[in-house]
């Protein structure tokens, strides 16, 4: 990823640069972007590795032994990680997520989650702290996750129907183990537990109505995903996406729903509710209706690159600024820079040639 990576400060001009201590940093104004976005939430991809191959996001032809991953002396080290999320907290960023590849992989993952949940109380801010994640051990970590500090839970699941979900993942998981996860979560207190699903035409948009009915009653949050054109290796087609236009008539049609108001600014889904008061979910239509007038989300890589877009084709080295010595005010500075001169807003240009033909960096890399 290194021809992708710019640097930020050359490190002859961060030596000659005076020290500040961290304890001088100002609790600056939050962060707004060209286009007047503040800079809320963090995804931070903990790990680019996965045990699933979903034939959308990490397809097994090409994510296969010859696979290149990170290597793990360029990994953030947790102090690393830790240290970059106080800084864009004390920058106004108030949520942060925990993601990949799969999180859960990543070894120790819990002491992590004690370290970022340590800046809540010594910044004395409502950080909200979650993590995106398959599922698929989480009936062993669920407890130590709460127990860590994790607020906020979402799985991965893309179909109940065993056949179906093993063909999503392409690793033949069992689709019982990732409920008896979300059991689990429900069990160690996470709620409300989010279920995302991606839907993509010919795969499993008959799983539509199953999964509703299944999640409609437990309190648990499904949200349908339109498949995205994320990274170059999913062979994204327009025809594969099932429109949430389409999702919602068919709901709608055996279960009569209404649209809920958004909780908070900048939320990626649309709320929805069942007219007999049995629960809501959400739709995410990144592709037909882009929502990046509302996007306050930056991504931290694996090795501490700084994307401002899901669709960046560029990301920005924050790990550099780490190992070469510049003090929390000069990343602050830094991160600041990047963030007042952003203009992503690629969902809204997606049609035009020049974006689809572009060369993009992968899900599983950049953390979802
Ligand atoms: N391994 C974790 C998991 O499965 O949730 C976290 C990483 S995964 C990349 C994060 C989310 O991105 C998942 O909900 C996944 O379904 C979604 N995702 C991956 N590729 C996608 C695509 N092309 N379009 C839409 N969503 C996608």
């Amino acid at each position: 990823m290194t021809d992708r990576v710019v640097p930020l400060l050359d490190a002859r001009a961060l030596r000659r640069a005076p020290k500040v201590p961290a304890d001088l940093v100002p609790a600056a104004a939050i962060l707004v972007d060209r286009l007047r976005r503040p800079l809320l939430d963090l995804r931070i991809s903990v790990t680019d590795r996965c045990n699933f191959r979903c034939i959308y996001c990490m397809p097994k032809e090409l994510f296969d032994n010859e696979h290149c991953y990170v290597p793990h002396s360029e990994l953030l080290s947790f102090e690393e990680i830790t240290r970059l999320a106080r800084i864009f907290v004390r920058r106004g960023t108030r949520k942060i997520r925990l993601t990949g590849g799969e999180p859960l992989l990543r070894r120790d993952i819990e002491s992590l989650i004690r370290m970022l949940a340590g800046i809540r109380a010594e910044l004395a801010v409502p950080l909200d702290l979650a993590l995106t994640t398959n599922g698929s051990i989480l009936g062993r970590k669920a407890s130590a996750l709460a127990d860590a500090g994790l607020q906020r839970v979402t799985v991965s699941l893309d179909a109940l129907d065993d056949v179906v979900f093993r063909r999503m993942n392409d690793v033949d998981f069992p689709v019982a183990s990732v409920l008896a996860g979300i059991d689990a979560a429900a069990a160690a207190g996470f709620a409300p537990i989010k279920i995302n699903m991606v839907v993509k035409r010919g795969y499993n948009e008959h799983q539509v109505l199953p999964m509703a009915r299944y999640f409609r009653d437990r309190g648990h949050i499904l949200r349908f995903i339109e498949f995205m054109d994320v990274g170059n290796s999913n062979g994204w087609r327009l025809h594969d996406v099932v429109a949430s236009e389409q999702i919602l008539a068919s709901i709608d049609a055996e279960m009569p729903i209404e649209p809920v108001a958004a909780a908070e600014p900048g939320a990626v889904a649309q709320r929805w509710r069942y007219r007999d008061g049995s629960g809501e979910f959400g739709t995410i239509s990144s592709v037909t209706r882009a929502f990046c007038g509302d996007c306050t989300r930056a991504r931290l890589s694996t090795e501490g690159c700084l994307y401002l877009c899901l669709f960046s084709q560029q990301g920005h080295d924050l790990r550099a600024l780490l190992r070469t010595g510049a003090d929390d005010l000069q990343i602050a500075a830094a991160v600041g820079a990047l963030w007042g001169a952003r203009d992503d807003r690629y969902s809204e240009l997606r049609g035009e040639q020049t974006l689809r033909s572009s060369k993009r960096i992968e899900m599983s890399y950049i953390g979802g």
